[in-house]
Protein backbone atom coordinates (compact mmCIF):
# COMPACT_ATOMS: atom_id res chain seq x y z
CA UNK A 1 0.00 0.00 0.00
CA UNK A 2 1.25 3.29 -1.05
CA UNK A 3 1.48 6.40 1.08
CA UNK A 4 -1.67 8.13 -0.48
CA UNK A 5 -3.45 4.96 0.24
CA UNK A 6 -2.80 5.26 4.04
CA UNK A 7 -3.96 8.74 4.18
CA UNK A 8 -6.87 8.37 1.91
CA UNK A 9 -7.69 5.57 4.70
CA UNK A 10 -6.92 7.73 7.34
CA UNK A 11 -9.29 9.99 6.25
CA UNK A 12 -11.88 7.44 5.89
CA UNK A 13 -11.53 6.79 9.58
CA UNK A 14 -12.54 9.95 10.52
CA UNK A 15 -15.17 10.23 8.26
CA UNK A 16 -16.78 7.01 9.76
CA UNK A 17 -16.19 8.14 13.46
CA UNK A 18 -18.06 11.48 12.69
CA UNK A 19 -20.64 10.38 9.53
CA UNK A 20 -21.01 6.92 9.77
CA UNK A 21 -23.62 7.09 7.08
CA UNK A 22 -21.45 8.67 4.19
CA UNK A 23 -20.98 7.19 0.99
CA UNK A 24 -17.97 5.89 0.88
CA UNK A 25 -17.41 5.39 -2.60
CA UNK A 26 -18.62 8.76 -3.86
CA UNK A 27 -16.11 10.35 -1.81
CA UNK A 28 -13.22 7.98 -2.86
CA UNK A 29 -14.26 8.67 -6.40
CA UNK A 30 -13.84 12.63 -5.75
CA UNK A 31 -10.07 11.64 -4.26
CA UNK A 32 -9.65 9.89 -7.11
CA UNK A 33 -11.05 12.76 -9.76
CA UNK A 34 -8.55 15.17 -7.43
CA UNK A 35 -5.84 12.97 -7.58
CA UNK A 36 -5.77 11.91 -11.19
CA UNK A 37 -6.45 15.98 -11.72
CA UNK A 38 -3.52 17.28 -9.65
CA UNK A 39 -1.53 15.05 -11.03
CA UNK A 40 1.64 16.49 -12.32
CA UNK A 41 1.70 19.68 -9.47
CA UNK A 42 4.25 19.14 -6.56
CA UNK A 43 3.55 21.21 -2.87
CA UNK A 44 6.38 23.46 -2.01
CA UNK A 45 7.21 20.88 0.92
CA UNK A 46 7.87 18.38 -2.21
CA UNK A 47 4.84 16.01 -1.71
CA UNK A 48 2.10 15.45 -3.99
CA UNK A 49 -0.47 18.41 -4.51
CA UNK A 50 -2.81 16.21 -3.56
CA UNK A 51 -1.99 15.72 0.11
CA UNK A 52 -3.51 19.08 0.30
CA UNK A 53 -6.94 18.83 -0.58
CA UNK A 54 -7.13 15.47 1.28
CA UNK A 55 -5.70 16.82 4.72
CA UNK A 56 -8.42 19.99 3.71
CA UNK A 57 -11.12 16.76 3.97
CA UNK A 58 -9.75 15.52 6.99
CA UNK A 59 -10.31 18.45 9.23
CA UNK A 60 -13.52 18.72 7.34
CA UNK A 61 -14.62 15.45 8.49
CA UNK A 62 -12.81 16.58 12.12
CA UNK A 63 -15.90 19.26 11.83
CA UNK A 64 -18.51 16.86 10.92
CA UNK A 65 -19.27 18.17 7.93
CA UNK A 66 -21.64 16.35 5.59
CA UNK A 67 -20.61 14.19 2.25
CA UNK A 68 -21.04 16.79 -0.36
CA UNK A 69 -18.61 19.00 1.77
CA UNK A 70 -16.48 16.20 1.87
CA UNK A 71 -16.54 15.55 -1.96
CA UNK A 72 -16.05 19.71 -2.28
CA UNK A 73 -13.32 19.70 0.14
CA UNK A 74 -11.23 17.18 -1.77
CA UNK A 75 -11.91 18.89 -5.63
CA UNK A 76 -11.38 22.48 -4.00
CA UNK A 77 -8.42 23.22 -5.74
CA UNK A 78 -9.47 21.58 -9.12
CA UNK A 79 -11.51 24.37 -10.89
CA UNK A 80 -8.90 26.81 -9.83
CA UNK A 81 -5.66 24.58 -10.72
CA UNK A 82 -6.54 21.89 -13.13
CA UNK A 83 -8.39 21.12 -16.07
CA UNK A 84 -11.69 20.57 -14.46
CA UNK A 85 -14.50 22.61 -14.68
CA UNK A 86 -17.44 23.32 -12.96
CA UNK A 87 -19.50 21.48 -15.23
CA UNK A 88 -17.40 18.72 -15.39
CA UNK A 89 -17.89 18.24 -11.51
CA UNK A 90 -21.48 18.95 -11.32
CA UNK A 91 -21.90 16.23 -13.72
CA UNK A 92 -19.86 13.83 -11.66
CA UNK A 93 -20.74 14.97 -7.94
CA UNK A 94 -23.75 16.98 -8.61
CA UNK A 95 -25.23 20.67 -8.62
CA UNK A 96 -24.41 21.17 -4.73
CA UNK A 97 -20.52 20.05 -4.54
CA UNK A 98 -19.70 22.22 -8.04
CA UNK A 99 -21.50 24.72 -6.35
CA UNK A 100 -19.29 24.56 -3.28
CA UNK A 101 -16.16 24.27 -5.53
CA UNK A 102 -16.80 27.09 -7.36
CA UNK A 103 -17.65 29.25 -4.03
CA UNK A 104 -14.49 28.24 -2.75
CA UNK A 105 -12.22 29.05 -5.54
CA UNK A 106 -14.10 32.47 -5.94
CA UNK A 107 -12.88 33.30 -2.51
CA UNK A 108 -9.53 32.60 -3.14
CA UNK A 109 -9.31 35.24 -6.20
CA UNK A 110 -10.35 37.83 -3.46
CA UNK A 111 -7.13 39.57 -3.16
CA UNK A 112 -5.82 40.46 0.59
CA UNK A 113 -5.02 44.00 1.52
CA UNK A 114 -4.58 45.37 4.71
CA UNK A 115 -6.58 48.51 3.27
CA UNK A 116 -9.02 49.36 5.16
CA UNK A 117 -11.81 49.75 2.38
CA UNK A 118 -10.60 46.83 0.61
CA UNK A 119 -10.26 44.54 3.62
CA UNK A 120 -13.86 45.61 4.02
CA UNK A 121 -14.54 44.32 1.04
CA UNK A 122 -13.15 41.16 1.57
CA UNK A 123 -15.07 40.55 4.58
CA UNK A 124 -18.03 41.65 2.76
CA UNK A 125 -17.39 38.97 -0.11
CA UNK A 126 -17.09 36.13 2.44
CA UNK A 127 -20.46 37.31 4.43
CA UNK A 128 -22.16 37.00 1.14
CA UNK A 129 -20.65 33.59 -0.08
CA UNK A 130 -21.39 32.40 4.00
CA UNK A 131 -25.17 33.50 3.56
CA UNK A 132 -25.35 31.44 0.04
CA UNK A 133 -23.90 28.30 1.68
CA UNK A 134 -22.11 27.90 4.88
CA UNK A 135 -19.71 25.15 3.49
CA UNK A 136 -18.17 27.22 1.45
CA UNK A 137 -16.90 29.32 4.66
CA UNK A 138 -15.77 26.08 6.84
CA UNK A 139 -14.40 24.54 3.51
CA UNK A 140 -12.06 27.59 3.09
CA UNK A 141 -10.97 27.62 7.05
CA UNK A 142 -10.07 24.36 6.70
CA UNK A 143 -8.35 24.87 3.23
CA UNK A 144 -6.43 27.84 5.03
CA UNK A 145 -5.71 26.22 8.28
CA UNK A 146 -3.72 23.09 6.25
CA UNK A 147 -2.33 25.97 4.96
CA UNK A 148 -1.65 27.73 7.29
CA UNK A 149 0.20 24.37 9.11
CA UNK A 150 2.42 24.00 5.92
CA UNK A 151 3.97 27.70 5.52
CA UNK A 152 7.12 27.17 6.69
CA UNK A 153 7.87 26.25 3.07
CA UNK A 154 6.93 29.81 1.70
CA UNK A 155 8.73 32.49 1.25
CA UNK A 156 9.26 35.12 4.09
CA UNK A 157 6.81 37.96 2.65
CA UNK A 158 4.14 35.49 1.98
CA UNK A 159 4.07 33.93 5.16
CA UNK A 160 3.77 37.25 6.65
CA UNK A 161 0.92 37.98 4.81
CA UNK A 162 -1.08 35.04 5.06
CA UNK A 163 -0.33 34.98 8.83
CA UNK A 164 -1.64 38.70 8.60
CA UNK A 165 -4.82 37.93 6.98
CA UNK A 166 -6.00 34.40 8.90
CA UNK A 167 -5.31 36.95 12.00
CA UNK A 168 -7.53 39.40 10.38
CA UNK A 169 -10.22 37.50 8.86
CA UNK A 170 -10.09 34.35 9.55
CA UNK A 171 -10.14 33.54 12.97
CA UNK A 172 -12.42 36.25 13.81
CA UNK A 173 -15.00 34.01 11.56
CA UNK A 174 -14.17 30.75 12.92
CA UNK A 175 -14.70 32.27 16.09
CA UNK A 176 -18.03 33.71 15.05
CA UNK A 177 -19.15 30.14 14.12
CA UNK A 178 -18.32 28.92 17.15
CA UNK A 179 -14.95 26.73 16.04
CA UNK A 180 -12.65 27.73 18.74
CA UNK A 181 -10.07 24.85 18.61
CA UNK A 182 -9.84 25.82 14.91
CA UNK A 183 -9.47 29.56 15.80
CA UNK A 184 -6.41 28.89 18.59
CA UNK A 185 -4.58 27.07 16.17
CA UNK A 186 -4.89 29.62 13.46
CA UNK A 187 -4.23 32.30 15.89
CA UNK A 188 -0.75 30.48 17.51
CA UNK A 189 0.29 29.42 13.82
CA UNK A 190 -0.13 33.31 12.53
CA UNK A 191 1.19 34.98 15.76
CA UNK A 192 4.71 32.62 14.79
CA UNK A 193 5.23 34.79 11.98
CA UNK A 194 3.70 38.05 12.58
CA UNK A 195 5.94 38.17 15.84
CA UNK A 196 8.55 35.87 15.84
CA UNK A 197 10.80 36.25 18.42
CA UNK A 198 8.26 37.09 21.18
CA UNK A 199 6.23 33.59 20.38
CA UNK A 200 9.71 32.15 20.74
CA UNK A 201 9.97 33.64 23.76
CA UNK A 202 6.42 32.26 25.27
CA UNK A 203 6.94 28.70 23.98
CA UNK A 204 10.67 28.31 25.48
CA UNK A 205 9.04 29.94 28.52
CA UNK A 206 6.00 27.57 28.59
CA UNK A 207 8.31 24.64 28.14
CA UNK A 208 10.34 25.66 31.18
CA UNK A 209 7.19 25.56 33.40
CA UNK A 210 5.78 22.35 31.44
CA UNK A 211 5.80 20.08 34.50
CA UNK A 212 4.38 22.40 36.55
CA UNK A 213 1.77 23.43 34.73
CA UNK A 214 0.70 19.67 34.01
CA UNK A 215 0.44 19.14 37.60
CA UNK A 216 -0.88 22.01 38.47
CA UNK A 217 -4.09 21.85 36.10
CA UNK A 218 -4.26 17.71 37.11
CA UNK A 219 -4.47 18.99 41.00
CA UNK A 220 -7.07 20.73 40.05
CA UNK A 221 -9.09 19.05 38.28
CA UNK A 222 -9.18 16.10 41.02
CA UNK A 223 -10.02 18.32 43.16
CA UNK A 224 -12.82 19.65 41.63
CA UNK A 225 -13.84 15.91 40.48
CA UNK A 226 -13.86 15.14 44.18
CA UNK A 227 -16.35 17.77 45.25
CA UNK A 228 -18.45 16.95 42.35
CA UNK A 229 -18.58 13.38 43.55
CA UNK A 230 -19.21 14.18 46.82
CA UNK A 231 -22.30 16.07 46.08
CA UNK A 232 -23.47 13.20 42.97
CA UNK A 233 -23.30 15.27 39.91
CA UNK A 234 -21.65 13.30 36.93
CA UNK A 235 -19.21 15.62 34.95
CA UNK A 236 -15.92 16.00 32.89
CA UNK A 237 -13.52 17.98 33.50
CA UNK A 238 -11.03 19.42 30.91
CA UNK A 239 -7.92 21.50 31.99
CA UNK A 240 -5.58 23.19 29.76
CA UNK A 241 -3.07 25.77 29.58
CA UNK A 242 -4.08 28.56 27.60
CA UNK A 243 -2.92 28.89 23.87
CA UNK A 244 0.27 30.60 23.04
CA UNK A 245 -1.82 34.19 21.17
CA UNK A 246 -4.11 34.74 24.23
CA UNK A 247 -0.89 34.77 26.35
CA UNK A 248 1.11 37.00 23.88
CA UNK A 249 -1.96 39.13 24.06
CA UNK A 250 -1.86 39.66 27.97
CA UNK A 251 1.40 40.25 27.92
CA UNK A 252 1.76 42.24 25.12
CA UNK A 253 -1.85 44.04 25.36
CA UNK A 254 -1.04 44.62 29.19
CA UNK A 255 2.81 44.96 29.52
CA UNK A 256 3.43 41.61 31.81
CA UNK A 257 6.16 39.21 32.25
CA UNK A 258 5.19 35.79 31.00
CA UNK A 259 5.29 35.30 35.21
CA UNK A 260 2.68 37.89 35.86
CA UNK A 261 0.38 36.68 33.77
CA UNK A 262 -2.15 35.07 36.02
CA UNK A 263 -4.47 33.13 33.91
CA UNK A 264 -2.73 30.52 32.30
CA UNK A 265 -4.98 28.12 32.85
CA UNK A 266 -8.84 27.38 31.65
CA UNK A 267 -10.95 25.01 32.73
CA UNK A 268 -13.96 23.14 31.39
CA UNK A 269 -16.74 21.26 33.35
CA UNK A 270 -19.36 19.50 31.23
CA UNK A 271 -22.57 18.67 33.34
CA UNK A 272 -25.67 16.90 32.20
CA UNK A 273 -28.25 19.96 32.79
CA UNK A 274 -28.69 23.58 33.49
CA UNK A 275 -29.32 23.26 37.08
CA UNK A 276 -26.12 21.56 37.79
CA UNK A 277 -24.45 24.00 35.70
CA UNK A 278 -25.14 26.74 38.20
CA UNK A 279 -24.46 24.18 41.34
CA UNK A 280 -20.91 23.54 40.03
CA UNK A 281 -20.62 27.27 39.63
CA UNK A 282 -21.42 27.65 43.41
CA UNK A 283 -19.21 24.89 44.41
CA UNK A 284 -16.40 26.82 42.26
CA UNK A 285 -16.66 29.75 43.70
CA UNK A 286 -16.90 28.20 47.27
CA UNK A 287 -13.62 26.38 46.43
CA UNK A 288 -11.70 29.45 45.18
CA UNK A 289 -11.91 32.88 45.49
CA UNK A 290 -14.31 34.25 42.35
CA UNK A 291 -12.69 37.47 41.32
CA UNK A 292 -15.75 40.40 40.83
CA UNK A 293 -16.76 41.77 37.99
CA UNK A 294 -15.48 38.52 35.67
CA UNK A 295 -18.15 36.33 35.56
CA UNK A 296 -20.18 35.72 32.83
CA UNK A 297 -23.88 34.05 32.39
CA UNK A 298 -24.20 32.59 28.79
CA UNK A 299 -26.89 30.82 29.59
CA UNK A 300 -29.34 33.06 30.59
CA UNK A 301 -27.95 35.28 27.86
CA UNK A 302 -26.61 32.96 24.70
CA UNK A 303 -23.94 34.98 22.70
CA UNK A 304 -25.35 35.45 19.08
CA UNK A 305 -24.18 32.22 17.75
CA UNK A 306 -26.21 29.91 20.83
CA UNK A 307 -22.91 29.35 22.34
CA UNK A 308 -24.07 28.17 26.20
CA UNK A 309 -21.93 28.18 29.61
CA UNK A 310 -20.96 29.65 32.44
CA UNK A 311 -17.89 31.71 32.40
CA UNK A 312 -15.74 32.78 35.84
CA UNK A 313 -12.17 33.40 36.62
CA UNK A 314 -11.35 32.05 40.04
CA UNK A 315 -7.99 32.66 42.07
MN1 LIG B 1 -6.50 24.91 -1.21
Amino acid sequence: MDDMTDRYRALEAVILGNYPGADLARIRAAYEYARMAHETQVRKDGTAYVTHPLATAEIAAEIGLDEDSLCAALLHDCIEDTEATHADIEKLFGKDVAEIVEGVTKLSKVPYSNKEEVQMENLRKMLIAMAKDIRVILIKIADRLHNMRTIEFQTEAKQREKALETMEMYAPIAHRLGMQKIKWELEDLSIRYLDPVACAEITEGLKLRHVEDEEFTKKVCSRITERLDENGIDGAIHGRTKHIYSIYRKMYGENKMLSEVLDLYAFRIIVNDIADCYNVLGYIHDMFRPIPGCFKDYIGTPKPNMYQSLHTNVI
